[in-house]
């Protein structure tokens, strides 16, 4: 790309982040680019029903808010390259990001590059990933028709699962390492009405059986007790949490220990000035679409700050 094609902003994500970014900054006709990566919609593609972003009276299911919000950013003039960011350097001015070989050069940067799903690192959990072990309900419940399945966690994202594997499964085991789950208490609720639902408490997995044919099972140990016992299941879904996507940040920006971006109090201002974090890459505590869509917004009115400051 040539210096006369430096882009005002480059967005990395296409969650509600990214995608609302980028209504902002179309809007104000800045032109932005915004890439895709490998799972476009981010993670509410993976959902069903979402019933707590306002302005759905009925619901939506995940993947059409997520359809609808990239039709909204496009109409405003946001480019959308259906590629990832393989690297970025925000050492230079303009900041160089390269997808899928090509570079492209950018005066900001909105990393909305969201969350992934998180797995215990058990040996026999990546030997039977893909047969029987998922970490997404939504794309693989209906392989479990009339089957016993289990979830592992004690969140929100265990109990959604858990409860929409009971539309496919005969029993939905949670296995829970306390005895106290973490998730709110409407969804606490949903799952323990759930006649399907059975939580084993203090428990966690230490080892997923199988044969050739997929998961049979697993092993459990009782954290309290030390004791072990083997449950018979054929699906093994994780719910534990997600670790955020800021491998390609390291060494570039501040990070927590634990991945997440530091951004300025009150603001997606990361440690490189001309470079905003917003959405679940940011957010330790909400997580949640409509905030991930505010921060969205916030990085697009701080980019804009930001670039007419630096004209
Ligand atoms: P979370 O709230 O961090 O919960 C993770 C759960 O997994 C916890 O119960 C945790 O146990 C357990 N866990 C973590 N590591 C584990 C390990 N190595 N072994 C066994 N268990 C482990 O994550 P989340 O459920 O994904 O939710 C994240 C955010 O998204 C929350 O703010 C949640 O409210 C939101 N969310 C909302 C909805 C909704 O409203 N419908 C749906 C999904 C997510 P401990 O409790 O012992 O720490």
């Amino acid at each position: 790309m040539s210096e006369t094609n430096i882009v005002n902003i480059a967005i990395i994500g296409a969650g509600p982040a990214g995608y609302t970014a980028g209504i902002y900054a179309s809007r104000a006709n800045l032109e932005p680019l915004l890439f895709e990566g490998l799972q476009p919609g981010g993670q509410l593609t993976t959902t069903t029903e979402v019933e707590n972003y306002p302005g759905f009276d009925e619901g939506i299911m995940g993947p059409n808010l997520m359809e609808v919000m990239k039709k909204q950013a496009a109409r405003f003039g946001t480019k959308i390259i259906s590629a990832p960011v393989d690297s970025v350097d925000l050492s230079t001015r303009p900041f160089k990001l390269v997808s899928q070989g090509e570079e492209y050069l950018a005066k900001s940067v909105i990393i909305a590059t969201g969350a992934t799903a998180r797995y215990l690192g058990l040996e026999s959990e990546t030997e039977f990933m893909g047969r029987g072990v998922s970490a997404c309900a939504t794309c693989d419940g209906p392989f479990y028709n009339g089957r016993k399945v289990l979830v592992v966690g004690g969140g929100d994202s265990a109990m959604e699962e858990a409860i929409h594997l009971t539309k496919f499964a005969d029993k939905v085991y949670i296995i829970h390492r306390r005895d106290e789950l973490r998730a709110s208490k409407v969804m606490q609720k949903r799952a323990m009405d759930n006649p399907k639902i059975e939580i084993i408490w203090n428990s966690a997995p230490i080892e997923v059986l199988g044969d050739q044919m997929g998961v049979t099972g697993a092993r459990l140990k009782d954290t309290v007790t030390g004791e072990e016992q083997e449950i018979e299941v054929e699906g093994f879904f994780l719910g534990i949490g997600h670790t955020p996507n800021t491998e390609m940040f390291k060494g570039q920006i501040d990070l927590f220990e634990n991945g997440f971006v530091k951004t300025a109090a009150d603001s997606t201002k990361t440690t490189v000035d001309g470079v905003f974090a917003c959405g679940d890459v940011q957010d330790q505590k909400y997580q949640q679409a409509i905030t991930a869509a505010g921060t969205g917004c916030m990085s697009a009115l701080e980019a804009e700050e930001f670039l007419l400051e630096n004209e």
